[in-house]
């Protein structure tokens, strides 16, 4: 009967590749291998278990399951399910091109991790290999164990099963087999060094015992079921040991040997019913650059494993939790296509969110260490929800940690929540800053009247927390401003005498400017025309002689020039210059302003402090204007030094 004889095919290059990389592997990944198959074996009966439940052409009473069958004698060790099995061209597909994108980015870190030890000439090779655990390889992991693999299967929809067969160097071949049971049966020939090993009952269990407890299907080693322990989710807090905790977490995550942060073990029963267990990763690998983490969470059924990376039941900012969902109000049957419209998932999403805001609220209380080493890791991920999560964002807010310059020692931190217990009594707005780095905004002149009458500010050097807090508007009562803003308001407990004598309509302080003052300013005016919104006596004394105030209601400096450089064509809105009578500066121009010979020159003074105070908020205005004035003061200021011998 048999129509075609054996064929040879050759495997994709990247496939050749990492078959060399893991034929070389180090031992110690070796049981990864087993990890690898029963997984892919357990997925295979998931997809029956959802063909049966949908078609009964496919049902029948043969339970599912994983079975290892070693034999010491023949070197052979056989990871069999009775699953959906492959066909012919399945086999070419998926044994044969590197479809598996863990695969594809497994090769990728390798590659990386080969070039980085070759330039730290370290004595290399063996990094890339201890990143094995952290993809999933899949199934050419066997060849880390086998010198040889067979594969023999057969579709739940064929009758024709066949053998797949390869020695993981270059080819592989395909025939047709008869009695191929419905599944697949991988073969390997083990290697000569751990034969003898992996033949052993009692290793094998304890293999599927560390990795595969929470396979959702029975897995036997011979006759022995091992996996038979009631999954922990279900099971009450108090009687889950930190020992089970840690192995469900590498189970779902299948790292090795990582341990999570920390937990959150839940159980309700109205108005919705659900176990979960959510954990947090130790470390934001995206932060070292491995890109974007797309695992979600595992949902169940009553136990049994719906879809593994769910991604709608937490929100984008919290898609680095990994953790499992089981819920009975979940039918069965549902697919992953029928989940997207299952109204319970935005209810179980609400309630889950809820709980690990609430959790985080409660680790930055009780363990402040790990509540910061959590922050370092994933805050940056975190405050992005305080844009996009109306109804979390005051829970999200009180979790944001920002500088201030209350303690300006680097790495210092301040929550929002403390930072109002600090705030003065009659103090109605919370100050922040903008600006690239701490050095910088300790200089800023709008800093100096809040250092001089002790205000404290929050110091915000990343863009992102900028614009949270501009999202945020408002926290507990009290306005967010940003001190460069014309909506600034002090308290009047700290107004000084020189400027709490009376305030005009604008809300500047009428601190006697000296005699020309005026003038100047309408000089200002004229010169700079289109550039400022206005020209006017500074609202607050500082020692600068002028500074950029934004008008009420428009964006911050820094958030205005991040996004005059990321987005084409946007123009910064135009700001109001404010000047200060007090300084020297200004009130030499005042004097000289009287005598209507010196208009030039205090235009050009009001044109260069202007493009200096844009400097400062790094932006650079009108260049060749700039540096032609810049030289014409020098040269006049030159001319009128006297040349003195001593
Ligand atoms: P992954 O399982 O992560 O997709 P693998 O390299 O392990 O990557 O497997 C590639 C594909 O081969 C799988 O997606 C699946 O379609 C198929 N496959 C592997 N093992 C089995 C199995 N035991 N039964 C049926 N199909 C399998």
């Amino acid at each position: 009967m048999t129509t075609t004889a054996r064929e040879e095919f050759t495997f994709q290059t990247e496939i050749k590749q990492l078959l060399k990389i893991l034929s070389h592997s180090l031992y110690q990944n070796s049981e990864i291998a087993i990890r690898e198959l029963v997984s892919n074996a357990s997925d295979s009966l998931n997809k029956l278990r959802h063909i049966q439940l949908s078609d009964a052409e496919y049902r029948d009473d043969v339970p599912l399951k994983v079975v290892l069958t070693p034999d010491a004698e023949a070197k052979r060790l056989t990871i069999s399910d009775n699953g959906i099995g492959l066909t012919r061209d399945e086999l070419i597909e998926n044994l044969g091109t590197i479809a598996h994108s863990g695969s594809l980015e497994f090769m990728k870190k390798a590659a990386e991790a080969r070039s980085q030890a070759a330039n730290e000439e370290k004595s290399g090779g063996s990094s890339d290999l201890s990143l094995i655990g952290h993809f999933g390889v899949g199934f050419y992991a066997a060849f880390m164990l086998a010198d040889t693999v067979d594969v023999i299967t057969r579709s739940y929809r064929e009758e024709t099963g066949w053998k797949w067969t390869s020695d993981g160097t270059g080819q592989y071949t395909i025939e047709p087999v008869d009695d191929a049971p419905r599944g697949a049966q991988i073969v390997l020939h083990l290697k000569e060094d751990v034969a003898e090993e992996f033949t052993q009952d009692y290793r094998l269990e304890s293999i599927v015992r560390r990795y595969s407890t929470f396979v959702p299907h029975p897995v036997y080693v011979g006759e022995k079921h091992v996996n038979d322990q009631p999954p922990i989710w279900v099971e009450p807090k108090s009687q889950v040991t930190p020992e089970q905790y840690k192995s469900f977490y590498q189970w779902l995550t299948r790292h090795t040997n990582e341990e999570p942060l920390w937990h959150l073990h839940l159980s309700a029963d109205s108005p919705l019913q659900f176990q979960a267990i959510l954990y947090c990763p130790p470390a934001n690998l995206e932060l070292q650059g491995f890109g974007r983490l797309e695992h979600g969470l595992a949902l169940c059924a009553k136990r049994i494993l719906v879809q593994d990376d769910n991604k709608d039941l937490l929100p984008d900012y919290l898609h680095f939790m990994y953790g499992l969902v089981d819920s009975a109000d979940l039918p069965l049957n549902v697919s992953r296509e029928t989940l997207q419209d299952n109204r319970l998932i935005p209810k179980l999403r609400r309630v889950l969110t809820k709980k690990v805001l609430d959790h985080l609220a409660d680790l930055a209380e009780e363990q402040p260490a790990t509540y910061a080493k959590f922050y370092e890791q994933f805050g940056t991920v975190l405050r992005g929800g305080v844009g996009v999560d109306y109804e979390n964002r005051e829970k999200i807010a009180k979790l944001l940690r920002l500088a201030s310059s209350q303690n300006v020692t680097p790495g210092a931190t301040t929550s929002l929540g403390d930072y109002v217990k600090r705030m003065r009594e009659d103090q109605t707005q919370i100050y922040y800053l903008g600006g690239p780095d701490l050095a910088s905004l300790l200089r800023n002149p709008h800093y100096e009247t809040f250092r001089d009458k002790q205000l404290e500010v929050l110091f915000l050097t990343d863009p992102v927390d900028e614009f949270a807090l501009s999202h945020l508007q408002e926290f507990e009562g009290k306005t967010l401003v940003s001190i460069d803003s014309a909506d600034i308001q002090l308290p009047a407990s700290t107004e000084t005498p020189a400027d709490s004598s009376s305030t005009d309509e604008k809300g500047g302080s009428s601190a006697i400017a000296p005699a020309g003052f005026d003038r100047v300013l309408e000089i200002f005016r004229t010169a700079l025309g289109e550039r400022v919104q206005d020209v006017r006596k500074a609202t607050r004394l500082a020692s600068s002689p002028v500074c950029l105030v934004n008008p009420q209601g428009s964006m911050s400096s820094q958030l205005q020039k991040v996004l005059s450089q990321n987005v084409k064509d946007f123009s910064l809105s135009r700001r109001i210059l404010e000047v200060n009578p007090q300084a020297p500066l200004i009130s030499r121009l005042a004097a000289l302003s009287t005598s209507g010979t010196n208009d030039d020159f205090i235009a050009d003074c009001g044109l260069q402090l202007y493009s200096s105070a844009m400097l400062l908020d790094g932006l650079v205005v009108e260049p060749d204007l700039t540096a032609d004035r810049m030289r014409k003061l020098m040269e006049e200021a030159a001319s009128n030094r006297s040349v003195i011998i001593t």
